[in-house]
């Protein structure tokens, strides 16, 4: 299948920058899926910017409810009107700083679905939970209470501690837990599972991607911090293995 490489921006980005870097992706050749995810603001400029070009735009989170009195949120339906067809749900950063429970990220991602988007859920451990040898069991367990019946998206694992810190885990160690990943979404989900994208995340960089994308079951990357400059994004797809 074809990798999919996503940019999730956070809390970065301002209108000054879409042109340029809508430019700059838009006119590379590319063998893999690519994904931007700016900050609400910028979905819409971005939709407009990259119309036509294959490129998808992803929003970073979305309420559970389609509408109501949720102050501060955006509902699913309203990232997808904006031109998002991704949403990221879960990310540690909400997990761990806005409280999110597993069962919030599994109603997120139903709604994301009813609204027609694809959900990219995240899952990892902390480092405490790695050193303690709960990693796998850690992420079952997001796994089996973040995913609503019939999950149709993209797994993304980041270990906590690989996040923006330039750590990454070994290549052993993202090739067990991808593995433990995927014997997990064929338990839960069945046949359907084993077909559905799982992607590395944690310090993804244009000089350590070729290795990280080319170990089995890693179809893809959730890229952070790299993903701010167009060309880091673009080298680290280029790295992805063809075919
Ligand atoms: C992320 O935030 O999803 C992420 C993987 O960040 P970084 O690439 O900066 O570690």
């Amino acid at each position: 299948m074809r990798q999919l490489i996503a940019g999730n921006w956070k809390m970065h980005g301002r209108l000054a920058h879409v042109q340029g870097y809508a430019q700059a992706v838009r006119a590379a050749a590319r063998h893999t899926d690519l994904l931007i995810c700016p900050p609400f603001t910028l979905i819409d400029r971005f939709a407009t910017a990259l119309a036509g070009s294959g490129i998808a735009i992803g929003g970073q989170d979305c309420h559970p409810a389609p509408e109501g009195a949720h102050t501060g949120d955006v509902s699913a339906p309203m990232l997808a009107e904006a031109g998002a067809s991704y949403v990221i749900l879960g990310h540690s950063e909400r997990r761990y700083s806005h409280g999110e429970t597993n069962a919030r990220v599994a109603g997120k991602a139903e709604a994301a679905m009813f609204a027609g988007l694809t959900p990219i859920v995240c899952v990892g451990e902390t480092e405490a939970q790695r050193d303690a040898g709960e990693a796998e069991h850690v992420v079952r367990q997001q796994l089996m209470h973040s995913l609503p019946e019939g999950f149709a998206g993209v797994i993304a694992y980041e270990p906590v501690w690989a996040i923006g810190t330039g750590r990454t885990p070994t290549e052993a160690d993202v090739a067990a837990m991808h593995a433990a990943i995927r014997a997990v979404l064929a338990e839960k989900l069945g046949e359907p599972g084993k077909a559905l994208k799982i992607l590395y995340g944690g310090s993804v960089k244009p000089d350590n991607a070729a290795s990280l994308l080319a170990l089995p079951e890693v179809d893809g990357a959730l890229v952070g911090g790299a993903s701010l400059k167009a060309e880091d994004l673009l080298a680290i797809a280029d790295a992805a293995p063809r075919g």
